[in-house]
């Protein structure tokens, strides 16, 4: 399931497998879906993501 939050004034969309955010919910569903397959994150989805729970360095 796809979750809300507030960030930065604005309502963005979680990935429920991941915790990325998204402010198009289509995109945090997709994102989602693939991390359940795929036990990953596609870069394609993770590039469009306004919210990440933890830097990546
Ligand atoms: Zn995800």
């Amino acid at each position: 399931m796809v979750s809300k939050k507030e960030y930065r004034g604005k309502t963005i969309y979680l990935c429920d497998k991941c915790g990325v955010g998204y402010e198009i919910r289509e995109t945090a569903a997709r994102c989602e879906e693939y991390c359940r397959k795929h036990n990953s994150c596609s870069i394609e989805i993770t590039k469009e993501a306004v919210y990440t729970p933890k830097p990546v360095e």
